[in-house]
């Protein structure tokens, strides 16, 4: 029997639920069928060829155009423990043989490779899978890159047509972040799909919030915000390579972690910066659009725009980069004129109107975006072909946008001036009779209405604001002849007549002096042992050298300093957690977890990870199920720390992480484990480098010296501490 998707989410990948319409995707693949999905970034789309993947028979080969994605994906694929490659230029021949040979074995589950790898001139990989491997599933990421209507053509992707020709009846997926309706249609036709669904999903991005900001003098608000963002990790994106060069070196100057990135520079000093960025060694890229496709990085806090984008398509992909994680995410984009007129040169295609006129009438979207008044996200979704609600509450507009009061009179003054002249004028005639405006535009036997000047009390574009207010919530209406004027509505009758009361917002005060409040969800985690748990994992990734966002996303860790696991089995909830993660680096997490509960005195809080019907009464917890203790017993029965190891199936590591807690507590005795001879090398050490990494006292210190020897001297300083 198959296994089953749900039961690959939760032990390889450790989430428990599926998300948006992943679980439909995931069923229609595995009943053969062809599938175009459309998700935002961070959607979610990987797993939506990952899971079947690991249920079918087979390889699955993803088409994936950058090598950087690609490295990333299967790095954190082999986190996982699940058996993945990749095939590409960079490889010698030898690595790519190895990679061939485990085809042949059927030993791989997903092979990532460049289109143009596909009937390549070394290796034509399509005729190879036919004739000596089994594909499984065919998926097709950044499927746009395949449209010329798309904003990110690429000819390599039109091999693609082969696959179905080649493998009629092996499954396609292709997925993209950004299709518009002729994009998406292309999709289909190049990749020739017959039997196939397409699954749209929400663009919105929920957790981003979206600013717009006047650009002059934009440098010192910049360094506002960077200066209260110094830990985060974010992207600012620029239009030309020196002015990416240019900020990087500002920014540097006024002392931050900033890098620039771009095309011109030579492709290892790119790697090393990507890399280090990735590592959060880097805290601020400084880049050209170049930089970010494929980039997986789950913890971008925030996306700066300090030139305008060219397109909306282009804006919207690079403002996804903030926030995969799902936590609390900003989007900022510096607007200025000047840069209006730069980017409708650029758009001027010598002997090609028609693309002209295409980017031109793109950039006037996009400049439409930073004056809309309205909500940016709705006019985002909009854009993208999508409903949205007036109001979301997290973009600039809407916070600006001031709470509803009550507006009784003000509506009532206007609505009876739209019925004493016979609703047969327009706004401004309303206003200026509201206003007892002495023009001659006003009709004399108006003057004398008794609406006349009962507006004086307030300026002119205030009552302009309330009655636009009245029109989009539906008191009033505008007919639509050639001169349209205002007219009562069946609500303006209950207000008129029934004594209905309404509310309005306020005019906007467009001050942008102003400081947003910026709106950060509280979440009811512990800050400290946060911190404590993004140590531990940076450790653990300068051990491994990856990237520590691959080891555990922070949503993984806001999630453990959430609800506080203690034994192996709670772990299994937290999002994140797979089978393979929990034995590889779950016992450090618990341990740290526990130790700072111990310390805090504080329980463990997994009861409420559960939904509500299965929430158990809260019982006092026993504490002999302290994984720590069941180390602790073993090792005093006479066990060597490898015996406990073996019974206990966990690393030495954990062991000696776990014994080390009872040296640090005084309960065990380090000369037992370590020779005063090692112990007083280890503190030169300590001294010398710190304790932030074990893996720098390692390389400084003799072959001879163990990790375990330095956790347990580490742990006896602290009880002298
Ligand atoms: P996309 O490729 O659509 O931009 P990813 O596939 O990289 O997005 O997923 C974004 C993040 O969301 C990743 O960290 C991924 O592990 C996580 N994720 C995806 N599906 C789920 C799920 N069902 N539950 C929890 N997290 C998920
Ligand atoms: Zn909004």
């Amino acid at each position: 029997m198959m296994v089953q998707p749900a039961s690959i989410l939760q032990s390889v990948f450790g989430y428990t639920s599926f998300r948006h319409n992943q679980e439909a995707i995931i069923d229609h693949l595995l009943s053969g069928k062809d599938a175009v999905v459309l998700m935002p970034t961070g959607g979610g789309k990987s797993l939506c060829y990952q899971v079947p993947a690991l249920c079918l028979e087979g390889v699955t080969i993803v088409v994936s155009p950058l090598i950087a994605l690609m490295k990333d994906q299967v790095d954190a694929l082999l986190l996982s423990g699940v058996k993945a490659a990749f095939l590409n230029s960079t490889q010698h021949p030898s690595e790519r043989e190895a990679i061939l040979q485990q085809l042949r074995n059927n030993e791989l589950k997903l092979l990532y490779v460049a289109p143009e790898r596909l009937v390549g001139s070394e290796i034509n990989l399509l005729q190879f899978l036919k004739e000596q491997a089994s594909p499984a599933l065919f998926a097709i990421d950044e499927a746009h890159c395949i449209s010329q209507w798309g904003h990110d053509f690429r000819p390599e992707y039109r091999i693609l047509h082969e696959l179905k020709i080649q493998f009629p009846s092996v499954p396609v997926i292709a997925l993209t972040a950004t299709a518009d309706g002729l994009t998406k249609r292309d999709i289909i036709d190049q990749l020739q799909l017959k039997d196939y669904r397409v699954f749209e999903n929400s663009f919105n991005r929920p957790n981003i919030t979206y600013y717009v900001k006047p650009k002059r003098n934009y440098y010192d608000e910049l360094v506002d915000y960077l200066e209260q963002h110094k830990e985060d990790s974010g992207i600012i994106y620029c239009l030309s390579r020196n002015a990416t060069e240019k900020l990087a070196e500002d920014l540097k100057a006024d002392g931050f972690n900033a890098e620039a990135y771009h095309a011109g520079l030579d492709k290892t000093t790119r790697d090393q910066r990507q890399d280090l960025f990735l590592k959060d060694d880097i805290n601020i890229m400084v880049a050209t659009i170049a930089f970010g496709m494929g980039i997986n990085k789950s913890n971008v806090r925030y996306v700066i725009h300090a030139d305008l984008p060219k397109n909306i398509e282009g804006y919207y992909q690079e403002t996804g980069r903030a926030g995969r994680d799902g936590l609390p995410s900003e989007a900022i984009l510096f607007y200025g004129p000047g840069d209006v007129m730069k980017l409708k040169n650029f758009a001027q295609i010598d002997n090609n109107p028609e693309q002209t006129k295409i980017l031109l009438d793109k950039l006037d979207k996009m400049v439409a975006f930073c004056e809309t008044k309205q909500c940016r996200r709705k006019y985002l979704l909009n854009y993208f072909g999508e409903q949205a609600p007036d109001y979301c509450g997290t973009c600039d507009t809407c916070i600006h946008k001031p709470e509803l009061s009550d507006q009784t009179i003000v509506a009532q003054k206007i609505m009876s001036a739209v019925a004493r002249v016979n609703e047969r004028f327009g706004l401004g005639y309303i206003v200026d009779l509201l206003r007892g405006s002495n023009s001659e535009k006003i009709r004399p036997e108006h003057k004398e209405l008794k609406v006349y000047g009962i507006g004086k009390d307030k300026p002119r574009d205030e009552w302009m604001h309330y009655t636009r207010e009245l029109l989009s919530s539906g008191y009033l209406q505008m007919s639509d002849n050639q001169y349209p004027v205002l007219q009562l509505t069946e609500k303006s009758k209950g207000v008129l007549f029934q004594g209905e009361k309404v509310f309005l917002h306020a005019p906007i005060q467009i001050t942008t002096t102003t400081k947003e409040p910026v709106v950060y969800q509280q979440l009811p985690y512990e800050k400290e042992l946060f911190e404590q748990l993004k140590k531990l994992r940076n450790t653990i990734a300068h051990e491994e050298n990856v990237p520590a966002y691959l080891i555990f996303s922070d949503s993984s860790l806001i999630d453990l300093a959430t609800y506080l696991p203690f034994t192996t089995e709670d772990l299994s909830k937290i999002s994140g957690f797979g089978v393979y993660k929990i034995e590889k680096y779950g016992e450090a997490f618990l341990t740290q977890v526990q130790d700072y509960c111990n310390e805090h005195g504080l329980d463990t809080r997994i009861e409420l990870k559960q939904p509500k019907r299965e929430r158990k009464s809260k019982l006092p917890r026993e504490r002999e199920t302290d994984t720590k203790k069941i180390s602790l017993d073993l090792y005093q029965k006479g066990m060597s720390i490898e015996e406990v190891a073996i019974q206990r199936t966990l690393s030495i590591s954990t062991i000696e992480t776990h014994l080390s807690y009872y040296i640090s507590s005084g309960k065990l005795d380090i000369t037992n484990f370590v020779s005063p001879n090692k112990q007083e090398l280890i503190q030169a050490a300590i001294a010398k480098y710190g304790k932030a990494s074990l893996r720098l006292l390692k390389e400084n210190l003799p072959e001879t010296i163990s990790y375990g020897d330095i956790r347990f001297t580490m742990a006896a300083t602290e009880i002298n501490a």
